[in-house]
């Protein structure tokens, strides 16, 4: 099959390249040009434990070079969501199923305005990589995927599309309630990410310091009460001990995606993750005064890089 992803940053790069090596046909949009020109003369860099494979990929800055696929994977980071897929319009228009797998609250609603519903899959990942470099991605977590339809029972593309990425490694949960995924996946992210930028230390380093540790379990504990509000269940039968161990024995020495955001002075997706737990908490008259401080202080740090 072909896939085509759209934000072939670290996990676009981590799927596209573990797709090719399965033996599909990936082709690779990014607007970042020194990463595309790395992949499209010296091909992608896997690094998966300390082995580097290099795989040949057709990579490419302008979404109108490239052909359309069986799947659009788009994989930027939530702020640039809407950005990139204007600028891949006949992508959208030509292409099976448009699947969005960026982090935080509203992607897939937000998709939904310029990608018919009925192609439209989206979703969440636990899986985690980085960029080393142009061209360089390192795998960094083995996780499972969450993907499913916005509305509407799980369309026969999604079953392709986890058969797909199960058989390139990336094993893929489909489910009519992704929402609940989205929200359970969310507890970490506002847990780990705006704590990370701020101190500027690795998730490890956040939860085993009593002051971090105090910040991350209330905001834990108020996207709780907002998903409760919305009546959304979570999949952790304790999410505060959840984020706490996931800190302390896996992602501990690494740093939060905000954190590699704002050390490379770039806006950061705290909007969809910390300010989305504030502004849903604000609708139904639940207290988030961490999470808004946390989204607040992101904020005017990002605000202020130059
Ligand atoms: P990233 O910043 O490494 O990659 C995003 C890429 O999108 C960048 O290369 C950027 O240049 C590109 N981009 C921006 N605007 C674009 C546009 N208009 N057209 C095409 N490309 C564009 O981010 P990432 O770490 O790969 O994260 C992607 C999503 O996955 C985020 O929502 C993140 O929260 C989530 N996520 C990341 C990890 C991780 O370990 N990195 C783990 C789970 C989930």
């Amino acid at each position: 099959m072909r896939f085509v992803i759209l934000g072939a940053g670290a996990m676009g790069s981590l799927f596209g390249a573990r797709l090719a090596m399965s033996g599909h046909d990936v082709a690779l949009i990014d607007v970042a040009r020194e990463h595309i020109e790395a992949i499209a003369g010296g091909g992608l860099i896997l690094d998966q434990d300390g082995v580097r494979k290099r795989i040949t990929v057709e990579a490419s800055a302008t979404p109108t070079e490239i052909r359309p696929g069986d799947f659009l994977l788009v994989m930027t980071k939530a702020n640039k969501l809407m950005e990139a897929l204007i600028s891949a319009r006949r992508l959208i228009r030509d292409s099976g199923n448009i699947v969005v797998l960026c982090n935080g609250l509203g992607c897939g609603q937000a998709a939904s305005q310029l990608v018919p519903v009925p192609r439209l899959l989206y979703g969440a990942t636990a899986a985690g990589a980085m960029l080393d470099g142009p061209g360089q991605v390192r795998f960094t977590v083995d996780g499972e995927t969450f993907i499913g339809p916005l509305a509407g029972p799980v369309p026969a593309g999604a079953r392709v599309l986890a058969e797909a990425l199960a058989g390139a490694g990336l094993p893929v949960q489909l489910s009519e309630r992704i929402e609940e995924f989205i929200w359970t996946k969310l507890m970490v992210n506002v847990g780990y990410n705006a704590a990370g930028a701020l101190t500027r230390v690795a998730n490890g380093r956040v939860v085993g310091h009593p002051a971090g540790r105090q910040i991350l379990e209330g905001a834990v504990r108020e996207a709780m009460a907002v998903a409760a509000a919305k009546g959304i269940q979570l999949h952790y039968d304790d999410p505060v001990q959840f984020v706490v161990n996931l800190g302390l024995q896996v992602i501990g020495p690494n740093p939060s995606s905000m954190l590699q955001d704002v050390l490379r002075n770039r806006e950061t997706e705290v909007e969809w993750l910390n300010g989305a737990v504030a502004s849903e908490g604000a609708r139904l008259g639940i207290p988030t005064p961490i999470n808004q401080a946390l989204a607040g202080l992101v904020k005017v740090l990002q605000d202020n890089y130059a």
